[in-house]
């Protein structure tokens, strides 16, 4: 990692400090198979550490003012990255299914799905440029083409998982080393349920975990 003294620094160590803790519990399985895990896995001990590990961040931050400030930046951060997921999920599925579509239309269709997902309540004028070809900057479409919304379940889990923890932090713990012992001996679906958590993208279940981030901002 590189370490010069900004928030991404502790998030990026908590994030690894995760994926290792992952590592380790699951280390003792005969097959590799068993000891890695796809993304929707894998994401789920990193990013779930990222928000559990938010209440010692004063050991990083003296100033409260400061502690505060990194916590409210990382929740809101948690929050727009599920839109973000979408637009880029929503676009590369069109992109590839559509290979006879012109810079025009590729153009067109980003700002109609990025208006989709958008609050509408950034001013964009005179970047319009940068906004129409802002899908660019995500290497996954160009590198690994569809690999892109497993971000956006882990993340979900990650929040649920947090609430988990924040109503009983003994309870929320025990779900977060069940589900990594576990490695990849059991489906996604039977990890998250391992987890204490549910494996659900109805809108019911977004619009309740989306309830629990705004309580906490
Ligand atoms: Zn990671």
């Amino acid at each position: 990692m590189n370490a010069v003294g900004t928030q991404r620094d502790l998030e990026t160590m908590v994030h690894e400090g995760g994926h290792a803790i992952h590592s380790f519990l699951s280390k003792d399985f005969d097959l590799n198979h068993f000891k890695s895990t796809p993304a929707e896995v894998a994401e789920l001990a990193s990013m779930s550490m990222e928000l559990i590990s938010m209440e010692v961040w004063g050991e990083f931050y003296k100033d409260n003012n400061m502690l505060a400030r990194a916590r409210r930046q990382k929740i809101e951060d948690t929050l727009i990255t599920l839109p973000w997921v979408a637009i880029v999920d929503s676009f590369q599925h069109w992109l590839y299914e559509n290979p006879e579509h012109t810079r025009e239309q590729r153009r067109e269709k980003w700002l109609k799905i990025n208006n989709t997902f958008s609050s509408g309540l950034v001013d964009h004028e005179g970047l319009e440029e940068g906004l129409m070809n802002a899908w660019q900057k995500q290497m996954h479409i160009f590198e690994v083409p569809f690999y892109y919304i497993e971000y956006g379940f882990a993340q979900m889990g990650a929040i649920s998982l947090w609430e988990q923890f924040e109503a009983n932090p003994a309870k929320g713990i025990e779900g977060y080393k069940n589900f990594m012992k576990l490695g990849y001996t059991k489906t996604i679906p039977e990890l998250y349920e391992a987890a204490g958590i549910k494996f659900d993208f109805s809108s019911g279940y977004v619009e309740h975990l989306a309830e629990f981030m705004k309580g906490k901002l």
